[in-house]
C-alpha cells in the first residue's frame, strides 16, 4: 500500500518500524524473525536503510522486495544519493516498480566509510531534494523524507536550515517526514511550530530510538548530531554492567516520550528498532498502540 493512502486513511498514532540490512546471512535471519515478531503489533509500514556499499545494497534490495512478497507489511525502501548516478537510480527505481515497491524514503546519504564530507558523483545527486524531483518526475512511488529537529549537523543555520529544505522537499513531491530521534521533546514542538509557520502541511513523524545499549546510542549520537540530555546521562550510565535494568529504563524512557508525543498530536511513531523486536514492542503495549 502507497505511504501517502496510509497517511491519508486518518488512522493516528501510525506505527512504523525501521530495520537495517545485516551484513551476513545471519544477521539477515534474525532480522526475519525480529520482523515476524514486530508483525504481531501490526506496524502500518516497515522501512529497510540503505547502506553505502555494494552489497549491503542488495540486501536492501532483496529484503525490501521479500517483504512485499510475503508479508502484509507495507515497505518502505531506503534510497540514497551516495555514489549512484541518475541511471542507476532510474534502474533502481524501475526494478522497486516491477516488484511493487510503492514507497521510497528518499535520502541524501552519509559519506562513505573513510570519507568526510558528502560528494555526488558526476551525473548524480547532491541534495535529497534533487532526489525527490527526481522520483516525483518519473512518477508511481509515494515519497518519505528525513528532517532534523536538533538540525543537521551539515547545516550552517542549524534548524532553520532544515526546516527550509524540509518545505522544499513538501513542494518537491514528499508526501511525508520522518525525524532524526531526539531524547528531549522540546526540540520536536519547537521544530513543529516553526514548520508549520513555513507552510510544512504533510505528517512529520517523530523518530524514536528506545535506548538498550547506552554506549552504543552515545556513539551514534555523536556522529549524527543528536543530543544526549544530562539526565538521560545520569540515569544510563550507572546502569552500564546491569544490560537488564538498561533495557527496563530504556523502556520507560521512551514510553513516557512517546506519550507525551502522541497526546501533543505526533502523527506517529518511527521505531528506529536496530533489528531488535523487545524494546519496541515493550513500549508500543505500553502504549497500548497494537493494531
Ligand atoms: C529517517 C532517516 C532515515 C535515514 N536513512 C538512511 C539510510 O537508509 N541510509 C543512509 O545512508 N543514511 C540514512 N539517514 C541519514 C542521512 O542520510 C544523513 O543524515 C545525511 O547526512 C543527510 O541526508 P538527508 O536526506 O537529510 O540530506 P539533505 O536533505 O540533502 O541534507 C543534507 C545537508 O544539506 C543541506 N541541504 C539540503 N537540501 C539542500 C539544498 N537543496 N541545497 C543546499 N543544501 C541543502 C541540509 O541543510 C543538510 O545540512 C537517515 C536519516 C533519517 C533521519
Amino acid at each position: 500500500m502507497r505511504l501517502d493512502t496510509i497517511l491519508g486513511a486518518g488512522r493516528r498514532p501510525l506505527v512504523s518500524c525501521e530495520f537495517f540490512p545485516p551484513r551476513t546471512d545471519r544477521g539477515e535471519e534474525n532480522l526475519w524473525r525480529c520482523l515476524e515478531e514486530l508483525a504481531a503489533i501490526r506496524p502500518d509500514f516497515v522501512s529497510v536503510t540503505y547502506g553505502a556499499g555494494g552489497s549491503t545494497q542488495d540486501r536492501t534490495r532483496r529484503i525490501v522486495t521479500r517483504i512485499r512478497r510475503e508479508t502484509a507489511l507495507p515497505p518502505v525502501a531506503h534510497l540514497t544519493c551516495v555514489g549512484a548516478t541518475r541511471e542507476d537510480i532510474a534502474a533502481l527505481l524501475d526494478e522497486y516498480r516491477a516488484h511493487g515497491i510503492e514507497n521510497i524514503l528518499a535520502l541524501r546519504g552519509d559519506p562513505p566509510e573513510g570519507m568526510d564530507r558528502f560528494e555526488a558523483v558526476a551525473g548524480g545527486f547532491e541534495h535529497a531534494t534533487d532526489l525527490i524531483a527526481f522520483i516525483h518526475e518519473r512518477g508511481g512511488f509515494a515519497i518519505a523524507c528525513a528532517t532534523y529537529p536538533e538540525g543537521h549537523p551539515e547545516s550552517p543555520n542549524g534548524v532553520d536550515d532544515d526546516i527550509r529544505y524540509l518545505k522544499m522537499k513538501q513542494d518537491l513531491g514528499a508526501s511525508a517526514a520522518i525525524t532524526q530521534y531526539f531524547f528531549d521533546n522540546s526540540a520536536w514542538f519547537s521544530f513543529m511550530e516553526k514548520a508549520a509557520a513555513a507552510g510544512v502541511t504533510m505528517p512529520v513523524i517523530p523518530g524514536i530510538m528506545p535506548i538498550v545499549n547506552f554506549p552504543q546510542i552515545a556513539r551514534f549520537s555523536a556522529m549524527c548530531g543528536a543530543t544526549i540530555p544530562d539526565w538521560l546521562r545520569k540515569r544510563m550510565e550507572p546502569l552500564a554492567d546491569d544490560p537488564a535494568a538498561m533495557m527496563a529504563a530504556g523502556i520507560e524512557i521512551a514510553t513516557e516520550q512517546c506519550r507525551e508525543l502522541v497526546d501533543a498530536g505526533a502523527p506517529g511513531l518511527h521505531f528506529y528498532t536496530l533489528n531488535k523486536s523487545a524494546a519496541t514492542l515493550a513500549i508500543v503495549g505500553n502504549l497500548g498502540l497494537e493494531r
